[in-house]
């Protein structure tokens, strides 16, 4: 039986698993892709406290290297559900095996929002992707564009534009709404181009890989652009449906609790990017993770009284 099991491996989670530890308690972290979460997907972070600059991987390493190094224990395999029997919890993995904890975080983040057209599950790997770290030298060379206007559209675009031959930025809305900084960058560059108040409205296909995308215009015909792949950051959404009987989520899908990590189930806690606030970055999942980790502390103390 471990005092804390925490779902997910991400910034907040790990905070969380360090704090448990830290105070004398067991804490097992499970994590079901690699460790770090979101912010893997940065290749320069500059806005973390005390590091001037640094990838999103170095900066999961140190994490990681850090919760293990002070006795936090780690599972590879994805929470499939969480069970409340008072004060044991039951956490069950898609791998079918069962950890018995005293009290649960969850910390289980975000994940990409998709355009929801016909055919981009499919097309996912072959020509649409979320990740310009992770994919982006396949597309060395090559023409991209990309869905999205805010800071990760932007962020993801720099990169791309280092290796491909022409980015197409494709936003919704008459603006971007990235930071100034980041547009300035961007659109510095001569292999940028940017078309706003267009949505993308079609895939265009060619032997199961993507050649285009259709692109619609208020007033005018859709119209073509060809392209070597398409890549996708139109935001974020929470995976919490499995865990909608243990803890309240919000009209956006967001766990519903405050700063200190509550639900209505006592002994389950929620911390980081999927729960309801303002802010969604590496600090304020940190203080989640340490918000989180101290309320089941208090929970677990009050239990052996
Ligand atoms: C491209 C990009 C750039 C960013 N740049 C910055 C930046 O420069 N500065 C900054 O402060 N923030 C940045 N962010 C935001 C920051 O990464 C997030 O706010 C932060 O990672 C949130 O941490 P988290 O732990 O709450 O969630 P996440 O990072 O989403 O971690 C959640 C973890 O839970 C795991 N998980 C989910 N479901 C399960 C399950 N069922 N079983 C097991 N594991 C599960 C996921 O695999 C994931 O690893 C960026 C985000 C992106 C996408």
């Amino acid at each position: 039986m471990y005092d804390v099991i925490v779902v997910g491996g991400g910034p907040a989670g790990m905070t969380a698993a360090l704090y448990a530890v830290r105070n004398g308690k067991s804490a097992l972290v499970i994590e079901k892709d690699g460790f770090g979460g979101q912010i893997t997907h940065s290749p320069k972070v500059e806005n973390i406290p005390g590091f001037a600059s640094l990838s999103g991987n170095e900066f999961a390493e140190k994490m990681l290297d850090q919760i293990l190094g002070q006795g936090a224990e780690i599972e590879i395999d994805t929470v499939v559900s969480v069970e409340d029997r008072g004060d044991v919890k039951v956490v069950t993995t898609e791998g079918e095996s069962q950890f018995e904890g005293r009290a649960v975080i969850l910390a289980n983040g975000v994940k990409h929002r998709m355009l929801g057209l016909p055919g981009e599950e499919d097309l996912v790997g072959e020509g649409i992707s979320f990740c310009a770290v992770c994919d982006g030298d396949f597309y060395a060379g090559k023409t991209v564009c990309m869905a999205g206007g805010g800071n990760s559209a932007l962020q993801e675009a720099i990169l791309l534009s280092e290796k491909c031959k022409e980015v197409i930025m494709l936003q919704d809305l008459p603006y971007f709404t990235g930071e100034e900084s980041l547009q300035k960058i961007l659109f510095a560059r001569d292999n940028v181009r940017a078309l706003t108040g267009v949505k993308v409205t079609g895939l265009v296909t060619k032997g199961g890989e993507l050649t285009g995308v259709e692109v619609t215009q208020e007033g005018k015909e859709p119209f073509t652009i060809t392209c070597d792949g398409l890549f996708v950051a139109i935001g974020l959404i929470p995976e919490n449906e499995a865990y909608k009987d243990l803890a309240d989520l919000n009209d956006w899908g967001y766990f519903d609790s405050d700063e200190s990590c509550v639900t209505r189930t006592p002994g389950i806690f929620a911390a980081g990017d999927c729960r309801s606030k303002s802010v969604r970055q590496v600090v304020t999942a940190c203080a989640d993770g340490a918000s989180a980790a101290l309320s089941a502390i208090r929970y677990i103390n009050a239990l052996s009284v």
